[in-house]
């Protein structure tokens, strides 16, 4: 595809609590599954980015993780492909309806409602179409179903998309709480792992509220959930963010730029 990570070398990888993290070399070391391969292999990826390295074996091995790496360093499959994997195999049995009593008691349809497996939350518009997009890529053929919603856009027609299913949900702040307050569109109940992505562009004043908010309003099961932290710069609002939000043992991983 073109892209230069020549200039990307220089790696100090710093770990907390027990974590050990052995860096993979090559996709195929990573253990995905077939389908996961070939869709890395589809999207022109031939050899993992250092970050990439890193974070498919901490994330495998169940770590929450913060990665903090400049630009264009491939961040996005960092945690779309090991997070992907894991649910596929998943997606069926996770997927399938269990009741839930609340619900039923509110009468709401739980059909028609997206209960997603992964939430990753993107500060802009932009950002959000582009990591739908290599989403998309990575869920060929997986099962997995993903969606986008964000601020600006269609209300109802995000709505309907999210209607019709959706295990991977994409999403800026805002357009999440929105959805997250009609119980008969969306819920978090099922939420495995919790990414934000470009968190240090997440962290404005009213950010911390908005994160308190998606955590505790969306039934999310916080055993059950990982958290992840992407991002450029790791400021100390992120680093707080961290702290309060991310389990003790969590995997730190710092990707610098040589010379
Ligand atoms: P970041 O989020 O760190 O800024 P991106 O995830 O947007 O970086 O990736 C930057 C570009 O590199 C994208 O075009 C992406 O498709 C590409 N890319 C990522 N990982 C790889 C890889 N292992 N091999 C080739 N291209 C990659
Ligand atoms: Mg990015």
């Amino acid at each position: 595809q073109g892209v230069d990570f020549s200039n990307i070398t220089e790696l100090e990888v710093f770990q907390e609590g027990p974590a050990r993290v052995d860096p993979i070399a090559n996709f195929e070391d990573a253990g995905l599954h077939p389908a996961m391969l070939n869709n890395v292999k589809l999207a022109g990826y031939e050899t993992p980015t250092p970050i990439q390295r890193y974070c498919l074996p901490a994330i495998k091995m169940c770590y929450d993780v913060v990665a903090v790496a400049q630009t264009g360093s491939g961040k996005t499959a960092a945690y779309l492909i090991p997070i992907l994997n894991a649910l596929m195999g998943k997606a069926k049995k996770l997927a399938a309806p269990r009741p839930n009593p609340a619900a039923f008691r509110e009468g709401i349809d739980q059909a028609v409602r997206a209960e997603p497996l992964v939430v990753i939350v993107c500060p802009s518009r932009e950002l959000a179409v582009q990591v739908f997009s290599e989403a998309r890529k990575f869920c060929y053929r997986t099962m997995l179903r993903p969606c986008v919603i964000y601020g600006g856009g269609p209300v109802m027609e995000q709505r309907a998309q999210l209607q019709k299913g959706c295990d991977v949900l994409i999403a800026s702040p805002g357009r999440l709480i929105d959805f997250m307050n009609n119980p008969h569109v969306l819920s978090l109940r099922r939420v495995r792992y919790m990414v934000v992505d470009e968190a240090d562009e997440m962290l404005h004043d009213d950010w911390k509220q908005d994160w308190d908010t998606i955590m505790s309003g969306g039934e999310i099961e916080e055993g059950n959930v990982r958290y992840m932290l992407f991002s450029a710069t790791f400021p100390k609002n992120c680093r707080d963010l961290a702290k309060n939000h991310l389990a003790e043992t969590h995997v730190r991983l710092r990707v610098g730029r040589a010379g």
